[in-house]
């Protein structure tokens, strides 16, 4: 038994066995083999394995996203029967009597960097599915079935893990993330949040660990490896006492997010995809307060087409069925990737091109995105709101694109609604001029996890910095005040989307400030709820804003 002490993400207890989610950067040990043709056969065992691996999940994909989306393992699977790769890897062992996880290693490399310099663009993109394969071989080679994961629920335990890892796991299949690294306020802890699993960081977690039991203590904060009896017992006691309590929750489904003085606010949730949304219902949310859409974008090989988004916000819409669902634009860059936008490394990916500054300079997408929004607005009570915003002209520009989209489908007689137009405030800039947006939108959002890490100058990202990145910062808070009195002044309603916005330690301050809507994680909608009906407001003069 070894106890391991880190850092909680989320709260909740988890008991179960862990698998090491490796990554595909792991170094392969090269060693020689003595018998050749044995090493061959055994890569072509696990070959044929990874093979029916790809099939089975093409046939569960296709159920689950589609035949468009699924093609991917199809072409995954081809790849591992080209012969070119297969001869490179039976040559190397052969010639270099090298064991086969490092001949698969070494042709997932050539490949890739073969691919990745021909001028087809199809044929660049099939880098990464080169060094894909090889990692599904060596995977099976190694005995890491990658498919265990979705096949009993698992602590997943890994070094890091990246958003798009994250959000193609089946929440259903995944009992507690444990990491050596990650900060508490990435995104990756945001989507634990979001899918409301246990999760620590600052783990010392090793490959030995997989398939060992452990206990997961996310109020704590620590891991016990290979737990004894009595360890076991405690932990169901504690599993259960957090049943009790989430049960008396329960009770204020459907109760007013009032307070004890009679102020109403609204109370929504965030999501990262499609399947977020049955756990805004079943929490009662009010609503949808920040839809984060790049996930849409993230773990696929290409942009999502216009239909397929409209599929995703049309079906979100409906399933509010009237409550309103607010659908951030495209957000990526910084730690929120995707290799097929070819975004160049940067000094500063945090202050660097993303969000609106890639919208803006690459309208196409842009477009495609918002006719998507506005095509679904038409099935619901759909609003938009802009990421990263720091000026008065960028507003301008985002709003003549969407009169242009709008015009646009009326031209081509295609449906839509009224889209409520919101900015995001996560920019020091844009709170200290709050006065002077508010006049361009219906309202502001405020993203306290990054207008923290830049009021702050602190990289959220960076676990070093988790003992001075304090979001109750007194700059923070002031700042969320201007924002809320320049809002309302200039008839704007003023919602928080930041994690701040679940800080049942600020919620009676918030709503003294006049805040009028909170977007928390689902599974904190009711914790809020309970905290709401506990406050006073005050007698503020923001008070009939809603
Ligand atoms: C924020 O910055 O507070 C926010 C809600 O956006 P994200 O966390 O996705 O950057
Ligand atoms: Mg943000």
């Amino acid at each position: 038994m070894e106890k391991h002490l880190g850092k909680s993400i989320f709260q909740g207890v988890a008991i179960g066995k862990i698998l090491f989610y490796g990554k595909k950067e792991e170094i392969i040990k090269r060693y020689k083999v003595a018998d050749a043709e044995a090493e061959i056969a055994r890569y072509e065992r696990a070959r044929d394995a990874a093979a029916a691996q790809l099939n089975s999940l093409y046939d569960t994909a296709v159920q689950k996203v589609g035949e468009e989306n699924a093609a991917i393992f199809e072409v995954h699977a081809m790849l591992l029967e080209d012969d070119d790769f297969n001869d490179s890897v039976r040559n190397l062992i052969k010639t270099q009597q090298v064991n086969a996880e490092y001949a698969a290693a070494v042709t997932g490399e050539n490949f890739a960097a073969m691919f990745s310099q021909m001028e087809d663009e199809y044929f660049r993109a099939r880098s990464a599915d080169m060094k894909d394969i090889a990692e599904r071989v060596i995977a099976v080679l190694a005995g890491r079935e990658q498919k265990r994961a979705f096949d009993e629920p698992v602590i997943v335990a890994a070094d890091d893990l990246m958003p798009s890892e994250t959000v193609q796991m089946d929440k259903n299949k995944v009992l507690a993330f444990v990491t050596r690294q990650g900060s508490a306020n990435s995104h990756t802890a945001i989507l634990a949040r979001t899918m409301n699993i246990p999760a620590l960081t600052g783990i010392p977690v090793t490959q030995e660990w997989d398939g060992h039991t452990a206990v997961v203590d996310g109020h704590n904060g620590f891991l016990i490896l290979d737990p004894d009896e009595a360890i076991l017992q405690e932990m169901e006691e504690r599993q259960a006492k957090d049943r009790q309590a989430r049960e008396l929750l329960q009770e204020l489904k459907g109760k007013p997010d009032r307070t004890k003085d009679g102020k109403e606010i609204r109370l929504y949730a965030n999501i990262g995809n499609l399947a977020d949304v049955g756990s805004v219902l079943s929490n009662d949310g009010g609503g949808i307060g920040l839809f984060r859409s790049e996930f849409i974008y993230l773990g696929r090989e290409s942009l999502p087409t216009e239909d397929e988004q409209f599929q995703i916000y049309k079906s979100v819409a409906e399933m509010m069925a009237g409550k309103k669902v607010i659908i951030r634009t495209l957000d990526i860059g910084a730690d929120k990737q995707a290799a097929y936008l070819k975004l160049d490394k940067e000094e500063n990916p945090a202050l660097g091109y993303r969000a609106i500054r890639i919208c803006l300079t690459r309208p196409e997408i842009f477009k495609s995105q918002l006719r998507a929004i506005y095509r679904a607005s038409a099935f619901g009570n759909i609003a938009v709101m802009y990421p990263m915003i720091t000026s008065v002209e960028e507003v301008k520009k985002v709003r003549r694109i969407a009169q242009e989209v709008e015009r646009e489908l009326t031209e081509q007689g295609l449906p839509h609604g009224k889209v409520e137009q919101g900015i995001m405030i996560e920019t020091p800039a844009a709170a200290v001029i709050s006065d002077l947006l508010a006049g361009e939108v219906d309202f502001f959002s405020i993203g306290t996890n990054d207008l923290t890490q830049y009021t702050l100058a602190m990289d959220r990202q960076n676990s070093r910095l988790d003992e001075f990145y304090n979001p109750h910062h007194e700059a923070v808070l002031r700042l969320i005040a201007t924002v809320a009195e320049n809002g309302h002044r200039g008839g704007c309603w003023v919602g928080i989307c930041g994690e701040l916005g679940a800080d049942t330690a600020l919620t009676e301050k918030f709503l003294q400030m006049g805040i009028d809507e909170l977007s928390v994680s689902p599974s904190m909608i009711l914790p809020v709820r309970k905290q709401i009906r506990a406050s006073l407001a005050g007698t503020d003069k923001n008070q009939d804003k809603n």
